[in-house]
């Protein structure tokens, strides 16, 4: 059953008015990297509740969690207005199958997200695993603008250490950015652009995650679909894995 624990806010950061990064200082707790929990804030005497991936690596006192905060949103703006030193709940355990585990082995693992779908895969990144059983790993960013390609920091990191075996592909639909591609996930396999600039192909050899919107979701494992690449089941290994952060 679910339970509640009390966690502090130990950083804020605010990458843009509708977009930050939240560590929350907890209790110790086990997760799989690609697992979320629901962050709880109190409105009008009721514990008002959503879910969010977790960012960091497992084994750590904090967890941090990337959000949008959503105008007009009923949550998110609550949980974007904490400080430094306020409270929210965390929830226990953590929850979710977008990991590593129900996926096979392969030469590609291609991580595709939108906005803060990011987020799941910074924390499997920063795991032993995802490097002990992929030869490269290409994380695709899509956002609508410069300022929502947070984690910069990181994104350099990882290509330090891990040099070929990693490359980050970020996508921009709303303007022209050297080293990002234009468009949207979808449009840019259909064209070939993307596998063209990454220089790796979308087949039987690959894994693909995908997360965030579901209209992306939707739209890339249909074509995904086309190429002969089905979704993975518990008892049908397929090739595609999805986390939708909302219905459409
Ligand atoms: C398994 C899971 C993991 C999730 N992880 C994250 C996460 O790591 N980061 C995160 O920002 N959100 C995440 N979400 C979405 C999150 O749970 C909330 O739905 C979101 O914060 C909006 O809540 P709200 O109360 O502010 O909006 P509501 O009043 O509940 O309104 C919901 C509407 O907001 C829109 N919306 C929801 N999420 C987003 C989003 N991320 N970007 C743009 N529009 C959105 C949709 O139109 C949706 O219908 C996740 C959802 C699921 C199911």
């Amino acid at each position: 059953m679910s339970q509640w624990l009390q966690g502090t806010v130990l950083e804020h950061k605010l990458w843009h008015p509708t977009l930050f990064s939240l560590r929350i200082e907890t209790p110790a707790f086990d997760f799989k990297p690609g697992q979320f929990v629901r962050l709880g804030v109190m409105q009008n005497n009721t514990l008002v509740h959503r879910a969010y991936s977790i960012v960091n690596p497992a084994g750590t006192n904090y967890i941090e969690c990337f959000i949008t905060a959503v105008t007009e949103g009923e949550v998110s703006p609550l949980i974007r207005d904490l400080a430094v030193g306020d409270h929210i709940q965390v929830s226990q355990p953590a929850a979710g199958f977008f990991t590593l585990e129900g996926i096979s082995n392969a030469d590609s693992l291609w991580m595709m997200g939108t906005g803060t779908g990011l987020g799941p895969y910074l924390s499997m990144l920063s795991s032993a695993e995802v490097w002990q059983r992929f030869k490269r790993v290409v994380l695709v960013h899509a956002v609508r603008h410069h300022q929502d390609l947070a984690y910069q920091d990181t994104m350099a990191a990882l290509t330090d250490k891990y040099g070929e075996r990693f490359i980050y592909q970020p996508v921009v639909s709303r303007e022209d950015l050297p080293n990002a591609l234009r468009g949207r996930i979808p449009a840019l396999i259909t064209n070939g652009t993307l596998e063209k600039q990454v220089g790796i192909s979308i087949d039987k050899n690959a894994q693909i995650m995908l997360c965030g919107n579901p209209a992306m979701i939707l739209d890339t494992r249909t074509l995904l679909a086309e190429r002969g690449l089905a979704l993975n089941m518990r008892r049908k290994p397929g090739h595609v894995t999805i986390e939708q952060y909302w219905q459409q």
